[in-house]
């Protein structure tokens, strides 16, 4: 049986982040990142603009697990699907090892939502790792025609950038307007436009209810038009955290698994953070919301009660052609309304959403985003309210 002091379930970004800051913080404890896939390092933001930027997926990873296992003094079991937990005993059993933990904490990300009756068929597919995007690329050669289902941020950031690459997309949205909910119509107008500038055809339609295989295309069923064929379908409607694992371990569970400010789970020893964590009631799924757990965890899980720090975190939709920085509205906030600040393209397009008198979230595009710092200080210190 294996011992270890610290063991990781996971080595996304938020697996790794911790077991970095934890070695930054203690040189001799036994960190094990146990994880299902290869265990290789990467910035998973960088797969939507991967085309773009002329990035493979051998210049986007960052470092194998070997290199990650001999960097930072840890050990790093691949190819090892976690399939239960024993929390009294303090044990994890995966393949065929045993691994005892003191401390133990659940990375276990998130997975791609399915839309309700279709079954997926070769050709249709999701990214939300490495190895999706590597499906994708075995797919994609020239002329593809692609249907990207979802006018989200992951949806708008593939559409920009298969088209920058020269692929004829289309994208299906349910809404008028893209990125609903994260920024304001105007802005989800402009954005709409200009992926439409760079050759999108923009689809409305209630929503994808099925799709087929015919030949080698697939034949996508619509509610408000009659079926199309595409070469390739790139589903982005959402993720959900992973969390059935937790829920098998009688771990506390809503939408993601529920943790208190120090990140500690319902059971004794157990943390959670990144994609499958609900903290403070918000199950961001976000970079910098993970920067912030992991230094706060990495704290608390060596003795230093450390409560996770949520101030206002940007996000930036990559899409280099139609620069955009965020910082979205929580879920659990939205009483307010979106004004408009500036609203001419040349110089800069400004909206703010405000509670009251209080600026909860902004979006800025174009020639506003070098405004980002400026406006971030305008933001209260913490979203937590
Ligand atoms: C295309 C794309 C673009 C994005 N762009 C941005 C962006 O611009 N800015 C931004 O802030 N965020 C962005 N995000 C979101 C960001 O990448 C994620 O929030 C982050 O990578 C999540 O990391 P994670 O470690 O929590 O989860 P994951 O990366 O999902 O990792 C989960 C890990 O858990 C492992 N695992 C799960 N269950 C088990 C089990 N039972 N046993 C063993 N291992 C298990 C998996 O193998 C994996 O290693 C983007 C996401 C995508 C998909």
């Amino acid at each position: 049986m294996l011992q270890s002091d610290i063991a990781i379930i996971g080595s996304g970004m938020a697996g790794y982040f911790l077991a970095q800051q934890l070695r930054e913080l203690n040189d001799t404890a036994k960190i094990t990142v146990i994880t299902a896939n290869d265990g290789r390092f990467y910035p998973k933001p960088m797969l939507s603009t991967a085309l773009y930027h002329k990035k493979t997926p051998d210049t986007i990873t960052t470092a194998t697990a070997e290199e990650m296992s001999a960097k930072y003094g840890i050990e790093v079991i691949t190819h090892a699907q976690v399939s239960q937990v024993l929390t009294k005993d303090h044990l994890i059993q995966c393949n065929d090892k045993t691994v005892q933990y003191k401390k133990l904490v659940f990375a276990t990300g998130s997975k791609a939502i399915m839309i309700p009756g279709v079954v997926p068929v070769s050709g249709f597919l999701s990214v939300n790792s490495m190895e999706d995007y590597e499906q994708l690329l075995s797919q994609l050669d020239d002329n593809k025609r692609i249907l990207i289902i979802g006018s989200g941020l992951v949806g708008v950031e593939f559409a920009h950038d298969l088209l920058a690459a020269g692929y004829d997309v289309s994208m299906v949205s349910q809404v008028p307007n893209a990125l609903l909910g994260l920024v304001p119509d105007n802005i989800g107008d402009l954005c709409r436009d200009h992926l439409i500038s760079m050759g999108l055809n923009w689809i409305e339609d209630r929503g994808v209810r099925g799709v087929c295989k015919k030949r080698d295309q697939v034949v996508v069923q619509f509610s408000d038009r009659e079926d199309a064929e595409y070469d390739l379908v790139l589903s982005a409607v959402g993720i959900t955290p992973n969390t059935e694992l937790a829920k098998q371990t009688n771990l506390e569970v809503n939408k993601g698994i529920i943790t208190d400010e120090f990140g500690r789970t319902s059971q004794d020893d157990v943390f959670a953070l990144g994609d499958c964590a609900e903290i403070y009631g918000l199950n961001l799924t976000y970079v910098a919301p993970i920067k912030q757990q992991s230094q706060a965890v990495a704290k608390t899980i060596l003795g230093q009660q450390t409560p996770i720090q949520y101030p206002a975190m940007p996000v930036v939709v990559k899409m280099p052609t139609f620069p955009l920085t965020l910082v979205p509205v929580r879920e659990v906030e939205i009483k307010g309304q979106w004004q408009s600040v500036e609203n001419d393209l040349e110089k800069g397009v400004i909206s703010a959403f405000y509670d009251q008198d209080q600026l909860k979230g902004f979006a800025l595009a174009g020639q506003a985003t070098k405004k980002r710092n400026e406006w971030l200080q305008k933001m209260p210190p913490s979203i937590i309210t």
